[in-house]
Formats: structure tokens, C-alpha cells, sequence
């Protein structure tokens, strides 16, 4: 049995490592955001009070994603473990894992302040179809515009230099608990996310000590 939890900020490639290793170790990938995601999209009393909170401009508060985790990892679905993905997000949840799960380790990817700005400020996304584009990783073949349906690729209102600042701090500020936690009572593998996919994946099942 596999018990691990992935944490990363944004543009780390925490989703793509996490499906990764599920897929590999036949884990289950407990995303957070993929969770919300089809509540909302399938129409939920979860869906709806979600879609609420969002209209408002605010964020999904700590206790709702807890109680959701809380209830995905009642299910015990799995045969051979799971990563948890979008949790802990603060301190107070981290105990909850330490007092519930006996984790194998917690899964750090790490990567300085500037390439991150550097990934996230090279999103586009398509104006008229949604697909995503980055300008580093995934351009698309005429500048500006959209392989799939021919629109207007633009930068995410929220991916500013200022916005990004402040999404960096609060990152930072609330992940550096979390993190102290974990390192006194578990192991931290600290992954540097600033190479290839191919690259991370390998550095964190040698991490781990996983073969294969
Ligand atoms: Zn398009």
C-alpha cells in the first residue's frame, strides 16, 4: 500500500506528476480540483454551492475542501493506494492526515518564484473553444491563434505579474506550516519540478523507491 500526498504550486506540474504515478502504481488520484470540477459540471448540490461561491469572486473555503477529502478517502476505493492532490491546505488539515493516514511520504515539487512566473505568464487559452496553449511547452503553430478553431489565443485575465505576486506570497505563506509539520513527522521528498516531465517522474519514483 501507497499513501502519498503531492504538493506544488501552480505551473509545477503537480497533476500530471500525480496521474503519472497513479497510473504507473494503479493508485487512485484524489484530486481536489477534478473533484469540484465534475460536482459542477454533473450538477451537484456540491456543483451548485461550489458554482455560488465562485459568482461571489471568492474561493472554495478550507472546511469545504476538508469535508470533501473526507469523505473521498472514507470510500477506501482503492487496492493499492492513492496520492492526494489539492491537500492539505493548511496546518490544522495536515494534523488531520498525520492523525488519520499514515502517509508514506508527502511528494514536494519544487520550483523558484521566477520560472514559475516565467510557466504561468506563457498560458494562453483559446477566446473561442477553451483549449489551453503555453508558449513554452505547447505553442501553438501560427502565433496568437488557436490550432483547433482558428480564435484568438489570450493571456487568463488573473495571470498577471501583479496577481501572480500575490498568489506566490500566499503560496509561500501558507504551505511553509504545512510543510514544517510534514518534515517533523514524515517523510518529504523534495523534487525539483524545474525539468523535463519525464525527468520529475523519474526523480520522484527514485525518491520514493519505486521501481518501474
Ligand atoms: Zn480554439
Amino acid at each position: 500500500m501507497h499513501k502519498y500526498v503531492i504538493m506544488g504550486i501552480q505551473g509545477s506540474g503537480k497533476g500530471t506528476q500525480a496521474k503519472l504515478l497513479a497510473d504507473a502504481f494503479d493508485l487512485e488520484h484524489i484530486s481536489v480540483g477534478d473533484i469540484f470540477r465534475w460536482n459542477v459540471q454533473h450538477h451537484t448540490k456540491l456543483g451548485a454551492q461550489v458554482r455560488r461561491i465562485m459568482a461571489a469572486g471568492d474561493l472554495v473555503g478550507d472546511e469545504l475542501v476538508e469535508s470533501v477529502v473526507r469523505d473521498r478517502l472514507a470510500l477506501h476505493d482503492w487496492n493499492h493506494g492513492f496520492v492526494v492532490d489539492g491537500f492539505p491546505r493548511n496546518a490544522r488539515q495536515a494534523e488531520f492526515f498525520l492523525e488519520s493516514w499514515d502517509l508514506d511520504a508527502v511528494i514536494l515539487l519544487e520550483l523558484d518564484d521566477d520560472e514559475v512566473v516565467r510557466r504561468v505568464l506563457a498560458r494562453r487559452l483559446c477566446s473561442q473553444c477553451g483549449v489551453d496553449y503555453n508558449l513554452i511547452a505547447h505553442r501553438p503553430k501560427v502565433a496568437d491563434v488557436c490550432d483547433v478553431c482558428g480564435g484568438r489565443l489570450e493571456a487568463r485575465e488573473d495571470d498577471t505579474t501583479e496577481a501572480l505576486a500575490a498568489r506566490l506570497r500566499t503560496y509561500h505563506d501558507k504551505t511553509r506550516p504545512i510543510i514544517e509539520l510534514f518534515e517533523r513527522k514524515e517523510f518529504v521528498a523534495r523534487i525539483d519540478a524545474s525539468r523535463s516531465i519525464d525527468e520529475v517522474q523519474a526523480g520522484i519514483r527514485a525518491a520514493l523507491r519505486l521501481a518501474g
